[in-house]
């Protein structure tokens, strides 16, 4: 696809996508997510059109070595944060990258925030940095200065093992919940973002409570929260491997993906979820359905991180 038409259909599927928000009357949050999105030719452009859309917030997920002072200085007008990646300590970040890569990224961390750029950080899960993830929000927040620090587990391609123990997993979370409550007081953004925090923190939720069996909280796939790859294919969830809707088209394509599609429909049939469908945490929780399918190959199959199952 040349560059003229992948401007062109971009802006078109903004479009579609903000038509959308204004018949639903909400706003939008966009997160453009690479490889690296700074290193794409068109990146200004694209980036200038979300910046003067009304009601996006935009958030760019990229690399620290290509966050230069002007770049910081460019974008901090313009998008809302800018999220980067520590996966573990000193020595486990710079194994999973290169030498030098930890102290680079906390220093880049450190002089875009101070320069006024707000910055996320995002860590992923693997049984090689959960025991570290205590450490890791220490150092990004009082150190580097983040604004946001979450984390979420490792997807593993289709068909691989979660190498990663239930339990383990678990006492990191009673670990994070602990050193993170000094955060919560002043003001930082709670731990949520993974769909086993619910079961974690709450008693089962009585379901006299939730007639209408509405989805609470947990795994947000089937909601409106949808990717789009370079090459239009739109998907429910750009980890869930399985989630692929189809290829945007044209205007109404996303309304129609959103509602219509087979297998969003599938997705929001909680009831059929492995496990799940008997846990009283069902319409809170649901682990994530990406490592799900990913472990096991179904879209229906439980969560293999789930401390209950
Ligand atoms: S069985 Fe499913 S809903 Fe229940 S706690 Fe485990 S992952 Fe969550
Ligand atoms: S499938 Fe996993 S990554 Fe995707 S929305 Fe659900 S919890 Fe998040």
């Amino acid at each position: 696809m040349s560059q003229e038409t992948a401007m062109k259909d971009f802006i078109a599927i903004l479009d579609d996508v903000m038509s959308l928000c204004c018949r639903w009357n909400r706003g939008a949050q966009i997160t453009l997510i690479g490889g690296d999105p700074l290193l794409h030719s068109g990146f200004e452009s694209l980036a200038e059109i979300l910046a003067n859309t009304p009601s996006v917030r935009i958030i760019v997920a990229g690399n620290p070595e290509t966050l230069s002072p002007r770049m910081i200085e460019w974008l901090k007008p313009r998008i809302f944060a800018f999220q980067v990646s520590v996966d573990g300590n000193e020595q486990t970040h710079d194994w999973f990258r290169y030498s030098g890569s930890y102290r680079n990224t906390i220093n880049r961390i450190k002089e875009a925030s101070q320069k006024g750029l707000r910055m996320h950080v995002m860590t992923t899960v693997s049984k090689e940095n959960v025991g570290q993830l205590v450490d890791i929000m220490h150092t990004v927040y009082d150190e580097a200065g983040a604004h946001r620090w979450a984390f979420a587990r490792y997807v593993p391609p289709v068909g691989e093992k979660l190498d990663l123990d239930p339990l383990a997993y678990r006492n990191a979370l009673a670990k994070v919940e602990t050193a993170h409550l000094p955060y919560l007081k002043a003001n930082y953004d709670p731990q949520r973002k993974d769909p086993l925090w619910y079961p974690f923190r709450n008693s089962p939720p009585n379901s006299d409570d939730n007639p209408k069996h509405c989805q609470v909280d947990g795994c947000g796939i089937g909601s409106p929260t949808l990717a789009v790859l370079p090459d239009n294919t739109v998907m429910a969830c750009r980890r869930h491997a399985g989630s692929t809707l189809g290829k945007w088209e044209k205007k109404g394509d996303i309304l129609q993906f959103l509602i219509f599609s087979r297998t969003m429909k599938q997705l929001r049939q909680l009831e059929n979820i492995e496990g799940c469908k008997d846990c009283p945490y069902l319409y809170c929780c649901r682990g994530c359905r990406a490592i799900a399918y990913a472990v096991r190959g179904c879209l229906t199959d439980p969560d293999p991180t789930c401390p209950i199952l």
